[in-house]
């Protein structure tokens, strides 16, 4: 299989094609044509495989096919357990979203917040972030999750690990019942899979 064979539009190709990417990932192949149908997925997937553009690639492609006029409302949510992986997750949506208007920020905990902050009031569309930056900043009325449309959760089980199952079970009572939710995690152990059924509605699985 292809890129040109999963219906993805001339911006996101060409940007793929820029990346020196031939062909999808088996984790590609099989999480994009879900994700772009607006149906909720679980993947099991572990770092490596590709799985950032797995729902990067059709998120992008879902925000700019959108019918609603344009807002700065933040649209999209890709919380994850760290720094580094927010950094990484937010190059790959500037690479794949290159030729795209869309507007990304990552936040993240353990510097000022002053840039971070300042580029949320200017508007973004997608916003990639750690659990503890993203609830300080909508407790100070900074972020408001309310008009959320697609929610992504990436190495759930990393997020128990590291202690963010209680920040993670807030946020998601922040965000509307009626959104697309993308469940990542290496591992599927029994709490991981507990909170899953909690937030998916009917998911596609995937896994590799
Ligand atoms: P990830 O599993 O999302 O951390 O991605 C692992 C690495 O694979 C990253 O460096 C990506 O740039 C790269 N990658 C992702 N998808 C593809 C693809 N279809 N072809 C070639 N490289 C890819």
């Amino acid at each position: 299989m292809l890129f040109t064979d999963l219906k993805l539009i001339k911006p996101i190709l060409d940007a793929l094609q820029n990346e020196g990417y031939e062909k999808p990932t088996p984790i590609q192949e099989q999480a994009i044509p879900s994700i772009l149908e607006h149906r909720d997925v679980l993947g099991t997937a572990q770092t490596g495989t590709g799985k950032t553009a797995a729902f990067a690639i059709p998120i992008l492609q879902n925000l700019t096919e959108r019918k609603a006029p344009k807002n700065n409302h933040i649209k999209a949510l890709i919380l994850t357990p760290t720094r580094e992986l927010a950094i990484q997750i937010e190059e790959s949506f500037n690479a794949y979203g290159k030729n795209l208007p869309l507007r990304k920020l990552v936040i993240f905990g353990g510097v000022k917040q002053g840039n971070q902050e300042a580029a949320l009031r200017k508007g973004v569309d997608i916003l990639v972030a750690t659990p503890g930056r993203l609830l300080d900043f909508v407790a100070q009325g900074i972020i408001s999750l309310k008009n959320l449309e697609i929610f992504v959760l990436d190495e759930a089980d990393r997020m128990l690990d590291m202690g963010f199952v209680h920040d993670v079970k807030r946020i998601i009572k922040l965000i509307p019942q009626k959104r697309q939710t993308l469940f990542f995690s290496a591992t599927m152990p029994t709490e991981i899979q507990k909170l899953a059924d909690s937030i998916l509605n009917t998911p596609i699985k995937v896994s590799v």
